[in-house]
Order: structure tokens, then sequence, then C-alpha cells
């Protein structure tokens, strides 16, 4: 059995959904290829307004907004920050992506429940690839191939491309009712068992995700134990909703191999220091599809240098300078005691819209407490 079509997209996440967005909307043939549309990825699920407004995405998928976060160092004492405009809005990763999937199914993409299986064979003109669609295997003949399969993408292993770098993950859905928790606050806590990382606690609909990010596996349930006792869980809290996941640690990748482009987390497309992946995901997805509409898939790697590139260079550079160690997580977030760094810092995450200027003024501010 054999399927055409001009862009093959593997993986209906918010890449792989945006990209069929953008491209079925200017008329290009494409089909977003998800081998589990029920599933539900292991996620925060907090997303900046901005992202909401750059995206015109229904603002029914929001189950709460934050607009406080807490921010508990190593040693000193915490602090809040609270946003004088704007909002996290928190959402359920399932039913967000799944309302992605409607909107590009709305401008035109094929949606397909299927699992992409390997490139067969990579020409100058066409990929052929191999899935498995409703129980049967097909080769899918495209122009393109995106590749928006996540973090253990399949499209990278099968060209032979290395793995991509990562933050390891332990994270445990708990009850909102009857705990200590804020639905309006997300907290961030800072120290050796999250090392490169952090621990964080996220309120959802009608749970919460907690849990501990760290560049060390063997760390992870210390880090997550601690910070249940520090909610005031027993120490032998049992649970059976514990989820393990990787977060790429962001590198400069090739997002262009031939007809086959690479876009979120399967590009490591997640920034430094905070983590947020979901909207670099549907942007980088943006541009690729932008590119395929132009025909110049080179384009691509322009768009997203041009926009992204030295934000992402920065945050590596302030992970890499001050993550690593509980001395480095004090200097850093002493910085962020300062009010100016805290608004900038703010603006900067959750404007969208907000161009050059608030990532400049934000290092302005910066550079008072940090060297770089
Ligand atoms: C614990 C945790 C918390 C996080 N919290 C946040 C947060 O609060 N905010 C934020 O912005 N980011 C957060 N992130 C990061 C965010 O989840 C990712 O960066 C984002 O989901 C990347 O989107 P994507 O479309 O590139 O990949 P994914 O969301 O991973 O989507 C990939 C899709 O491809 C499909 N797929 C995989 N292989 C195949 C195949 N062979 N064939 C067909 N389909 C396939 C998968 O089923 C999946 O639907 C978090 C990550 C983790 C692990």
């Amino acid at each position: 059995m054999r399927l055409e079509t001009k862009v093959l997209i593997v993986g209906g996440g918010p890449a792989g959904a945006t990209a069929g967005r953008v491209l079925a909307a200017s008329g290009v043939d494409c089909i977003i290829l998800e081998k589990n549309p029920q599933g539900a990825k292991p996620c925060g699920g907090g997303i900046p307004f901005g992202a909401f407004e750059v995206f015109q995405l229904p603002l029914s998928v929001i189950k709460r907004r934050v607009n406080v976060i807490r921010v508990s160092p190593p040693k000193s004492s915490p602090f809040e920050i609270r946003f004088e405009n704007g909002y996290i809005g928190m959402v359920e990763r399932r039913e967000f992506d799944s309302v992605l999937r409607d909107m590009a199914r709305a401008e035109g993409a094929a949606v397909m429940k299927g699992a992409f299986v390997k490139i067969r064979e990579c020409g100058k003109t066409a990929v052929l690839s191999e899935a498995e669609i409703e129980g049967q295997t097909m080769e899918v003949r495209s122009e393109y191939l995106l590749a928006a399969d996540g973090v253990n993408s399949r499209v990278r292993s099968s060209l032979g491309m290395k793995h991509i770098n990562s933050l390891y993950t332990l994270g445990v859905k708990l009850p909102l009712d009857g705990n200590p928790f804020r639905g309006n606050c997300c907290e961030f806590y800072f120290d050796a068992s999250a090392r490169g990382g952090y621990s964080w606690i996220f309120p959802g609909a009608s749970n919460v995700s907690a849990g501990t990010g760290s560049t060390n596996p063997k760390k992870l349930k210390a880090g997550l134990q601690r910070l249940l006792l520090q909610k005031g869980f027993p120490p032998d809290f049992q649970t059976n909703s514990l989820r393990g996941y990787r977060i790429p640690l962001w590198e400069q990748q090739s997002l262009v191999r031939g007809n086959v482009l690479f876009a979120g987390d399967s590009a490591s497309h997640v920034m430094p220091f905070t983590f947020e992946g979901i909207y670099y995901a549907m942007r980088a997805a943006q541009f690729a599809a932008e590119a395929l509409i132009q025909g110049n898939p080179g384009l691509y790697r322009k768009l997203w240098r041009q926009r992204f590139r030295a934000r992402f260079l920065l945050m590596k550079t302030l992970w890499t300078a001050f993550l690593r160690n509980e001395r480095g997580m004090e200097t850093l977030l002493s910085a962020f005691r300062d009010e100016r760094v805290q608004q900038r810092g703010i603006r900067l995450w959750l404007d969208k819209t907000e161009g050059r200027g608030s990532f400049v003024s934000f290092v302005n501010a910066l550079r008072k407490y940090v060297l770089f």
C-alpha cells in the first residue's frame, strides 16, 4: 500500500499540528501522522499568554491562569514574583494537542493515526518512508518530511543522527483539593538534587503536576521526595502516577538534512534554563512550514536563527554558568529579587509579541548582577 503527499509530518504534538495547520492554510498537501492521539505527554502544560495571541489559540483550553511564581533558592529564603500584566495559561496536554490537530484538520491537513517506522530512501526529490497505519505497513512517498516526533525522534535514529542530550524528569500528579497548593501560582525549587534543572509545582485543572528535572537521573527520586516532604506529604507517600520523561537540552542542531526538516523537541527547541518547549516547538514548526511553502527548506534555518538564536545562546550561557551547582543558583536567583530584573524577565517570558527591545532590556537589567 502506498500514500503520496507533498509533506509528511511525523508527530501530531504542538510542532507537528502547527506545521500542518500552516501548510494546509496555504494549500500545501500534507499528512500529519500521530501514533498516539489519545496520549497525554508528561508535561506541566504551562503556556505564556503571548503564545495564545501569536497562534490565535482558543482560550477555552486554559484550565487555570497563573499570575504569581514562587522561587525557592537552595539556601536563602523563597520569594514571589507577581505578574503586572499577563499570565501563564495552564492546559491539559491531551486536550491541547487534540485541539491543535483539529485546527490543522480544519485548514485541510490530513490527520492519520499511525506510526512512522523508518526512512527507506531519502533522495534529492523525494523521501520514501515506512509507516504502520491501521495495522498495515504503508509506504509514504513525500517531497519533504518534517520530523516533529519529539525527544525520542525515530526519524533522527532512522537517519543515524545523534541522540539528543536531555534533562531527566520524574513527575507525579497530586490532588489539588485538600493540599497546600495555590491554583494561581507556579512554584520553582532550586537545589543540588535538581542540578541543571529545578523541581516544580504547577497547578492543573483538577490536580497538580509536581516533579524534578536534573541532568543526573540518579538524583530524581530524592529530589521529588524532598519536594513532597516540603509540601507536607509523609515520607512513605505512595503514588501510582509517577512518570519519567526527558526534556531536550538545546544545542545547535542541523535543522535541515536534504528534504528532511526537524522542529520542536526533535531539534532540541526547548529554551535553556526555563525549559519552555511548547511555544518554541510551535514557532519552529511555523518557520519550517513557511520555508516549505516558499519551496526553500534552507530558509527555515535562517528564520529560526534570526528570531531565536541570540536568546537561546544567552539562556544557555546562564544555564551553563549558574544552574549546575547551588552557589551558582543562589547568585543568579538573587538577581531576580530586583524588581527591574523580575519585570523585564517576566515580560520577555510571557509576551511573545515583544520584539528585540524586551530581550535587550532584560540583558541590561541582568548585567548589574551577572557578568557575561
Ligand atoms: C515533565 C515535563 C514538563 C514540561 N513542562 C512544560 C511546560 O510547562 N511548558 C512548556 O512550554 N513546555 C514544557 N515541557 C516541554 C514540552 O512538553 C515539549 O517541549 C513540547 O511538547 C515539544 O513539542 P513537540 O511537538 O516537539 O513534541 P511532543 O510534544 O513530544 O510531540 C511529539 C508527538 O509525536 C508523536 N510521535 C512520536 N513518535 C512517533 C512515530 N514514530 N510516529 C508517529 N508519531 C510519533 C508522539 O505521540 C507525540 O504526539 C515539559 C516537558 C516535560 C517532559
